[in-house]
């Protein structure tokens, strides 16, 4: 067959048939009516398939049958089906059309020609023009010469890739969804008679495994830090469909009437509990809710049903059918979305298996680690929070709502592990290190006992840390130090009291936007906001307005395909020039703070006039607020996030009309040298500990408390001890930073003595060194400061 190399698969032929892609639920039902006759093929090909299966004979012998079927009944010249060995490889089980005397001898790597590439990346492929496409080469003893069209999907059971079965035409033709789909139906089959243990004894796959998955390290992405280690959860790795046809559709049909409502229930309960917890999780709920009573897509299942499936299969075969539409979509708002209806659809299957609780607290361990492909946020949600320790996904991207959620939940993840299911058994203890994107799984002892010492520490300073949490933020020689908070999802609010901070000095705007699947009008923004003042009762909250663009991107946002994106349309720009936009948001945050306390900032300003004009904007909503007969905030504080160098040559023009300004050192320290965040390349390449950029912090500090101007600090480099130190020797007195530092910057300003730093730091600017970190260090050593 078709050996390959690395790149994704193209799924359906462009240029001849391409499937809608576009959206995941639609699709109405004329629209995707299959034709009279293709739902007869598929039900006669179900029915007959059945009769061999439950024929005698040998697994083998079924699978000859099972092949000559379809090739009979899809009009094929070829059908072929590779079954997975041990060591990854796909050996050719049974074949009609290709040479016999291949069967048992051509084997494939995975992810090695076409049939590699569909198990290595569990997803169909549907070629019209096959030997023209990258990934082919040619095998000569499958005798496979002649044929031109191919199409390949794979035999998929409790989420592992069990083979790949295959069809070809001599003539070129393009394949449709309803080819693939029936090819998918047929592959859930198959993947019954793999998963007997006749064809591959099931233990060569499993002492295959244990060899070569003696003690192993995968590389993955970090997409929220940590270490975790305990036994590891395959994501409802045992749900498998029994029964593929039915005699009796009427029955399928109203199993499936019973099971939707039932989900219905569920969802509307969760969506109950949801709301007396928390913003998000609501909002991802009751898009659940939107993708569940979808009619485009029930009624697509209930179409399958009628060609014979069973309720499970025909709701399997639509997932299947989504995401090989899905596969080629590169759009990442809508492959998210695909994640959702993945989990609807899963959530389905459950309760249509008469089991609405899918994690079932009963039969999993007091802890673990869940594995996955990949899952919604709701997904997550349903797991025991207090034993789920960790994450690991083959997938998963750093704003899917999945790793949002996972921060909020405060628990490591790893993503992009690719290959992470077919390494992992179920309860392997694995290791995860969020902080390097690693996963150990089944780590040997030095590994584990260097992991429990860094965990131990890390437990015994947060002990430390949660008891300093009622000691004064004063340094040694008694000057008080304001910590606060940076914040985005009311999960986050919590912390607030937890840490004994003195209030937000960063709530993010941008990140309830981002959870969200369209634009939150006024009232929904209004009610955010509130509840953030709600829950930080008489404590500040700084609301930065909407801050995108870059690498914050909106589902909702086009993309611009900027070429600078982080010199591009974003931010306070973006506000500036949508005046409805920043209005709206304006008009929200004094609604909410009707009769309370708000500061708000604007990020990202690179000119005096940016500010006054989004000010005038801002007296605006306020005098419309007025006239409504809504209260005004008692107090109105208003300022600017300190990020665009060319701000700091207009301070005599800006800060008379500024209540406070709050650096944004990440964003500073990028433009300021050039040097673009987020390129992993140009990492700790500048240091923010240069005499450069701390020579601009200090300045900024003798200007503001000249001019009366509070000043904070609210990027990472609040939440570095180190960094933090040289903030308090520059002279800043307020820093905003994430939860988990505040015990260690708190231990770090009750060790040091401000007044000696301050002279030292004032010794050390004029030097020519790159960094005045190793300096910075010593100091911090000779003087007992604790870091
Ligand atoms: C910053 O730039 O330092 C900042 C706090 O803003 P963000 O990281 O959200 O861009
Ligand atoms: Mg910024």
């Amino acid at each position: 067959m078709a050996p390959h190399s690395g790149t994704p698969p193209t799924l359906i032929d462009p240029g001849l048939e391409v499937p809608e892609t576009g959206t995941i639920t639609t699709g109405t039902a004329t629209e995707r009516r299959r034709s009279a006759d293709a739902a007869g093929g598929a039900r006669r090909l179900l029915a007959r398939l059945r009769d061999v299966m439950a024929a005698g004979g040998t697994a083998q012998s079924r699978l000859d049958k099972i092949v000559m079927l379809i090739a009979a009944e899809m009009g094929a010249d070829v059908c072929s089906c590779y079954v997975m060995r041990a060591g990854e490889v796909l050996e050719l089980f049974a074949t009609i059309g290709l040479n016999l005397d291949a069967v048992h001898k051509t084997r494939l790597r995975v992810g090695e020609g076409l049939v590699g590439d569909i198990a290595a990346h569990a997803r169909p492929v549907a070629l019209a023009n096959a030997p023209s496409h990258p990934n082919f080469a040619y095998r000569p003893e499958t005798g496979e010469d002649p044929f031109d069209s191919f199409m390949g999907v794979p035999i998929l059971r409790g989420g592992r890739v069990r083979g790949v079965l295959a069809i070809q035409h001599i003539a070129r033709r393009a394949y449709d969804e309803q080819d693939v789909e029936t090819l998918e139906t047929i592959a859930m089959v198959v993947a019954e008679l793999v998963a007997t243990g006749e064809l591959v004894d099931n233990r060569e796959l499993q002492v295959a495994n244990d060899l070569v998955l003696l003690p192993s390290r995968l590389d993955g992405v970090s997409l929220n830090r940590g270490i975790a280690m305990a036994m590891a959860v395959l994501h409802r790795p045992q749900l498998t469909i029994r029964q593929m046809v039915a005699d009796d559709p009427e029955l399928e049909l109203r199993r499936l009437r019973e099971a939707v409502d039932s989900m219905h229930s569920a969802i509307d309960r969760l969506l109950i509990l949801s709301g007396e917890t928390g913003g998000e999780h609501h909002e991802i709920i009751e898009t659940y809710r939107m993708f569940a009573t979808d009619r485009g897509w029930l009624s697509r299942i209930r179409e399958a049903i009628r060609t014979g499936l069973t309720a499970e299969a025909a709701v399997q075969q639509v997932q299947n059918d989504n995401r090989a539409r899905m596969a080629s979509v590169t759009d990442s708002y809508i492959r998210e979305r695909q994640l959702d209806l993945d989990d609807i659809t899963n959530r389905l299957l459950q309760h249509l298996a008469g089991r609405q609780d899918k994690a079932d607290g009963g039969t999993l361990p007091d802890a673990f680690v869940l594995v996955a492909r990949n899952l919604g946020p709701a997904e997550l949600l349903d797991y025991d929070s207090t034993r789920l320790r960790g994450l690991v996904l083959e997938e998963g991207a750093a704003y899917s709502h999945v790793a949002i959620v996972a921060r909020a939940l405060d628990i490591p993840v790893v993503g992009q592990c690719t290959g992470v299911l077919n390494r992992i058994d179920p309860l392997d203890f694995v290791i995860v290190d969020g902080d390097h994107g690693q996963v150990f799984v089944r780590p040997a002892e030095d590994i584990t006992e260097a992991f429990l010492k860094s965990i131990e520490v890390g437990e015994e300073r947060k002990r430390e840390f949660a008891a300093a949490r009622e000691l004064e933020s004063v340094t040694r020689d008694g000057v008080a130090v304001r910590l606060m908070l940076n914040a985005g999802l009311l999960i986050d609010l919590p912390h607030l009291h937890a840490t004994g901070a003195d209030g937000i000095g960063l709530y993010r705007t941008e990140i309830p936007f981002m959870v969200r699947h369209t634009y939150p009008d006024t009232a929904v923004q209004k009610e955010t906001y509130a509840k953030v003042l709600d829950e930080a009762r008489d404590k500040p909250v700084t609301f930065r307005t909407l801050d995108v663009g870059g690498d914050k991107t909106l589902p909702y946002f086009p993309d611009l395909g900027e070429e600078n994106p982080a010199l591009g349309w974003r931010a306070i720009r973006i506000g500036l020039d949508r005046p409805a936009m920043l209005r709206k948001q304006l008009r929200a945050l004094l609604w909410a703070a009707s009769g309370r306390d708000l500061r708000l900032m604007f990020p990202m300003v690179a000119e005096v006039s940016e500010f006054l004009r989004a000010r005038r904007v801002l007296d605006l909503e306020l005098r419309r607020l007025e006239q409504g007969g809504v209260a005004p905030p008692r107090d109105l504080k208003v300022g600017v996030m300190m990020e665009v160098p060319a701000l700091l040559f207009q301070l005599d023009a800006l800060l008379p009309h500024i209540d406070f300004m709050s650096v944004g050192s990440n964003d500073l320290l990028q433009y300021l040298f050039a040097s673009d965040r987020g390129n992993p390349m140009l990492n700790n390449r500048y240091d923010l500990l240069s005499p450069a950029m701390l020579s601009v912090l200090r300045m900024l500090v003798r200007r503001c408390d000249e001019a009366g101007v509070q000043l904070s600090l609210c990027g990472e480099m609040a939440s570095r001890p180190l960094d933090a130190m040289a903030l308090l020797g520059c002279g800043f007195r307020t820093l905003s930073m994430s939860p988990g530092a505040f015990g260690e910057i708190k231990t770090m300003i009750r060790s040091v003595n401000v007044d000696v730093l301050q002279r030292f730091l004032d010794s050390l600017l004029g030097r020519p060194d790159r960094s005045l970190r190793q300096h910075l260090l010593a100091f911090a050593r000779d003087h007992g400061v604790r870091l």
